[in-house]
């Protein structure tokens, strides 16, 4: 079996086919192109868009490495006319729409990144640690999404730093499920302010109050100094469950 033909079936590309694949140091260069004239989804929706509008500069997304040699996905999206959309760059099969990484990398990544460090991580799939932050996130809005309906009654917040603080991040935890569920950019009161919007919490909902109450407390007594982890993890105010669960 030609590697093309390995590759298009791995990535079960039905419109599109690998056209060449070039080795480069110690990277394999797989280019992409259209199918013929198959129709493209769209983007936005997902539908396929009733024809292409234009070509789009040429992107690359990293994929899984194979035996040690790094995967290198090259193609030039284009932008397609979508009935209800108008015109949108469409949808590729192998990754999310604005992701750098295919969806098998990012899975194996957020699968790691449960029991290993974001450095760690990072380390082992090549990736810096800023991608592996946003892959991670990115799996975690949409398991957010996913269990909208599950009510969530304690939560955990915590922060973690990269390379002696310079750099912080936000945490979320289940705490009655011990999982993470969301994950935000920077500790301040604006990014707890974020999950609540992202958890579809109703602002001037009784017992919404109080969540906003503890976070300005939390943030209150956070930045600047370095809080202690005692300080920011513990279980918010316990309400009904329809208080504090989404939507
Ligand atoms: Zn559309």
């Amino acid at each position: 079996m030609l590697i093309e033909t390995f590759i298009r079936k791995q990535l079960k590309l039905k419109a599109h086919r690998v056209s060449e694949v070039e080795q480069v140091e110690q990277t394999l260069m797989v280019h992409i192109d259209r199918f013929g004239n198959r129709r493209l989804r769209c983007g936005r929706c997902g539908r396929p868009g009733r024809r292409v509008h234009d070509v789009r500069p040429m992107r690359q997304w990293k994929d899984l490495s194979m035996r040690g040699v790094s995967l290198l996905l090259c193609y030039q999206p284009r932008r397609v006319e979508c009935r209800d959309c108008g015109v949108h760059v469409q949808a590729v099969p192998w990754a999310e729409p604005w992701a750098r990484v295919t969806r098998s990398l990012a899975g194996a990544v957020t699968v790691m990144a449960r029991s290993q460090s974001w450095q760690e991580t990072g380390r082992v799939y090549a990736l810096n640690w800023k991608s592996v932050a946003s892959i991670v996130r990115r799996a975690v809005d949409y398991g957010l999404a996913q269990r909208r309906q599950q009510p969530l009654h304690h939560l955990g917040i915590d922060e973690v730093s990269r390379k002696k603080g310079h750099q912080y991040l936000t945490v979320v935890y289940d705490l009655e499920r011990r999982v993470l569920v969301w994950v935000g950019v920077d500790r301040t009161e604006a990014t707890l302010q974020k999950f609540f919007t992202a958890l579809g919490a109703p602002p001037l909902r009784h017992g919404a109050h109080r969540l906003y109450g503890y976070v300005g407390r939390i943030c209150q007594r956070s930045p600047p100094a370095t809080p202690q982890r005692t300080d920011l993890v513990r279980p918010l105010p316990c309400g009904p469950a329809s208080e504090s669960s989404p939507g």
